[in-house]
């Protein structure tokens, strides 16, 4: 496979996560070319400059327009804010770039659904940032469902709670802005979403209730502006198997810093995941005596793939970075014509569907259908 050339767009957060996963991933896996960091755009030409250099990319842009048409670029990588994930995508797929786009797809169902019309009108690759799937955990946590470990799924629960926006006093930011989405839907909701996805299907039913724990934020400017979105949301929902599920999630919750504590029980056993220990997964099995029944850790390692890859000592543990290296050898599977394991953007718009379907139980205050 020739070298893919990378153009990102974006480089905060999510912006370096890329980065550092296009630079680690040939090293990482050993069995794919080594990707050429091509052109990097950002906001200002000063901040894209400054950027590229810190990151290992040979050109810089502040228009990021520059990025999607350069010639040597193959894949683009889309992280920033949410706002700007359809417009850019659109262009990228126009210009016959393979995207990488980060999550939420997009802000509104139509823009989700006119990315997937531009995706398969081009025939690039199109896949998004939902790299909790990636976890050597999560993907034995799959197996072991798939095995009928726990017998047969009939109740899910799921809490994804961080602190980041648990500050009454931190300044209003484009997160508590309407043109961002619904909140805490939107940018948590999505993560449990995709791993429902992978682990036990599809969400085809809901009733939501969201919440706003601060009506206003200081602006940095002076002043105050009124929140716009819902930094919590409470679900109940059935899945096309029938068993049925919560989800909760709070981006002010103090204390939390990344919590995705996931609860699967079956007709045979349990299993129990939680982020925030990433490195592990626990699991129940009715059998044997029960005096000595309980559940059980597993520490993930080298029998976990793609653990190995990484590091040959069991039990010592990814990071969240290590994800989107997964994650990007998952793309370049894809692009090269190979199976992947991957969310790509038919399954992202189901995930869009799902969210735009509690933003309307919340509010007509009633259970909604998810449309296929
Ligand atoms: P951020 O604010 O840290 O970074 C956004 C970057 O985009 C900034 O560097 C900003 O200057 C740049 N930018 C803004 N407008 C631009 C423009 N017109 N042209 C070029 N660059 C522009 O945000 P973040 O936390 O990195 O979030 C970015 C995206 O990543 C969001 O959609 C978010 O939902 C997603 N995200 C995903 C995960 C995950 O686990 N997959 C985690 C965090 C964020």
């Amino acid at each position: 496979m020739k070298s893919l050339g990378i153009g990102l767009i974006g480089t905060g957060y999510m912006g370096k996560c890329h980065a550092l996963a296009w630079n680690a991933v040939a090293p990482t896996f050993g069995d794919v070319a080594r990707p050429k960091l091509v052109h990097l755009g950002e906001a200002n030409e000063s901040l894209a400059t400054r950027k590229a250099a810190e990151l290992g990319f040979a050109r810089a842009s502040g228009d990021w327009r520059a990025v999607v048409e350069d010639p040597e670029v193959d894949v683009v990588s889309i992280t920033t804010p949410n706002q700007f994930h359809a417009e850019m995508t659109i262009a990228a797929l126009q210009a016959g770039k393979h995207v990488w786009c980060e999550k939420p797809m997009a802000t509104s169902e139509a823009d989700a659904l006119a990315m997937l019309v531009a995706a398969q009108a081009s025939g690039k690759v199109a896949a998004l940032g939902y790299n909790y799937i990636q976890n050597p955990a999560v993907r034995h946590m799959r197996a072991l469902i798939g095995q009928g470990a726990i017998g047969t799924v009939n109740h899910v629960r799921v809490e994804m709670d961080e602190d980041f926006m648990a500050d009454a006093s931190a300044p209003f930011g484009w997160k508590s802005e309407a043109a961002s989405g619904y909140g805490a839907l939107d940018d948590f909701a999505v993560h449990p979403l995709s791993l429902l996805t992978v682990l036990v299907g599809r969400v085809t039913s809901v009733v939501v209730d969201m919440a706003k724990p601060y009506a206003e934020r200081p602006l940095a400017s002076g002043g105050s502006r009124a929140v716009e979105t819902h930094d919590i949301a409470n679900i109940l929902f059935r899945l096309e198997s029938g068993a049925s599920g919560s989800l909760l999630v709070n981006r002010s919750a103090w204390g939390r810093k990344g919590r995705i504590a996931i609860q699967i029980f079956g007709s045979e056993g349990a299993l129990l995941y939680d982020q925030e220990r990433m490195n592990e997964l626990q699991l129940f099995q009715a059998r044997g005596p029960v005096a000595e029944q309980g559940f059980r850790t597993i520490l993930t390692g080298t029998a976990h793939p793609p653990y190995d890859r990484f590091i040959p000592a069991p039990g010592h543990g990814l990071g969240f970075n290590d994800l989107k290296v997964i994650e990007a050898r998952e793309l370049m599977r894809r692009i090269a014509g190979e199976p992947a394991h991957l969310i790509e953007f038919a399954t992202g718009l189901q995930i869009e569907r799902a969210v735009h379907a509690m933003a309307r139980s919340h509010a007509m205050r009633g259970w909604v259908d998810v449309p296929e």
